[in-house]
């Protein structure tokens, strides 16, 4: 089965693991701020917090912004459901805003028009997740421009989007946003096995994430309500979690951080190669917004259903059958039987499950060779048209 997503493991990485293994410290040594400080400095970002899963930063970005009971936090549908979960950790409500038809993102429009309702009702939400689906970055302006006039404020769910650009800067530098989140479980670009980070250039959200990763607890004598007593001395100052990242993690974090470029522009050649071989088959091919660099996690195409005899189930399963590790991201989160139970109904969000309804990722992974990604065409083409290309 070609995969839909796979890490990519050099030598090098390897031998920065083992390295650790072989040293005095297996967590809380020096590798994890070494590792916050490239990705850092890679992104534009003056801080990073390393845990030890986005689904952690997702939370701890939430809890130091402020989120709680009463409030609101609004994401997209598409997505996964850890975008939409951080809330309801903070025991604050979730809405959902449609999607953009071409860019499958949070669309801004249909956010100004339910912000323009929400006003009036009175239940403005605290906090928008902007979830950068398959690498492309979402209108950050836009979003920024009605964060202004609402007073929201912005988390960038960019788990697909290390390395990705929005005009021409990487995502991650906080122009748009007050934090952005990135995962490196190991179907996406960068992987540390499990492992998460939020940036923002705010010292004050910087300093309360790292106090919430481990426990609530500082050693930093200024944030202390007394003087030390010794030398031993901490304090427990907030209620924390342990969501900190191993010094092995943040030792592969910082050697794939070297490939990251090199990663993504793999990414672009394989996506270019995949719209030029698709092009005479009955699917959307993606479509890249001017202004998105996207990092290209995934590669999902929309299946053009009146062009076609074959159902969307058909296809997928006879790619499957076909060996092609496909999947479909996502299941609108909506129409999960726990957020049904919150009083989510299907059609709420008709764009959304228009694209439930048609779109397939195809495999889309560093080391994916040529010649596999001409299998995916082959399967692809005898399933449409009953003929090889
Ligand atoms: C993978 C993913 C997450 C969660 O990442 P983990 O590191 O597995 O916790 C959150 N949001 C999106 C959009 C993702 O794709």
């Amino acid at each position: 089965m070609i995969p839909y997503g796979r890490q990519d493991i050099s030598e090098a990485d390897i031998d920065a693991v083992i390295a650790v293994l072989q040293s005095d410290f297996l967590t809380q040594g020096p590798m994890v701020p070494r590792f916050e400080q490239v990705v850092a400095a890679h992104v534009g970002a003056q801080h990073a917090v390393a845990v030890n899963s986005a689904t952690s930063a997702l939370h701890i970005a939430c809890l130091a912004l402020g989120l709680g009971p009463g409030d609101w936090l609004w994401t997209s549908p598409i997505t996964f459901v850890a975008s939409a979960n951080c809330a309801l950790y903070c025991g604050a409500r979730v809405d959902f805003v449609d999607i953009d038809p071409h860019t499958y993102n949070l669309c801004a429009k249909a956010l100004a028009d339910k912000l323009e309702q929400a006003e009036r009702d009175g239940r403005l939400p605290k906090v928008v997740v902007a979830v950068h689906l398959c690498g492309q970055s979402c209108d950050m302006q836009a979003i920024d421009d009605l964060a202004q006039r609402y007073g929201f404020r912005v988390i960038e769910d960019a788990s697909h989007a290390i390395g990705g650009k929005y005009q021409g800067e990487f995502i991650g530098n906080g122009w748009y946003s007050d934090i952005t989140v990135f995962s490196f479980h190991p179907v996406k670009i960068i992987t540390t096995a499990e492992g998460g980070m939020a940036v923002t250039n705010d010292p004050q959200l910087a300093e309360r994430m790292n106090l919430l990763r481990s426990h609530g607890i500082t050693r930093d004598p200024q944030q202390m309500t007394q003087a030390p007593d010794g030398p031993w001395y901490y304090q427990q100052i907030d209620l924390g979690f342990n969501y900190r990242m191993t010094e092995l993690q943040a030792a592969l974090g910082i050697s794939q951080m070297d490939r990251l470029d090199g990663f993504v522009a793999r990414r672009h050649e394989l996506a270019k190669r995949y719209d030029q071989l698709l092009a005479g088959l009955p699917v959307t091919t993606p479509w890249q917004h001017p202004d998105s660099y996207s990092g290209l996690h995934l590669y999902v195409i929309r299946l053009q259903l009146e062009n076609s005899s074959k159902s969307h189930r058909k296809v997928f399963e006879s790619l499957r059958e076909q060996g092609i590790g496909v999947n479909l991201h996502y299941i609108p989160v909506h129409t999960q039987p726990y957020y049904q139970q919150l009083g989510f109904k299907t059609g709420d969000f008709p764009q959304a499950e228009r694209y439930y309804a048609e779109a397939i990722s195809l495999p889309m992974f560093q080391g994916m060779t040529d010649e596999q990604q001409y299998q995916v065409l082959e399967s692809l083409s005898f399933v449409l048209s009953g003929r090889h290309p």
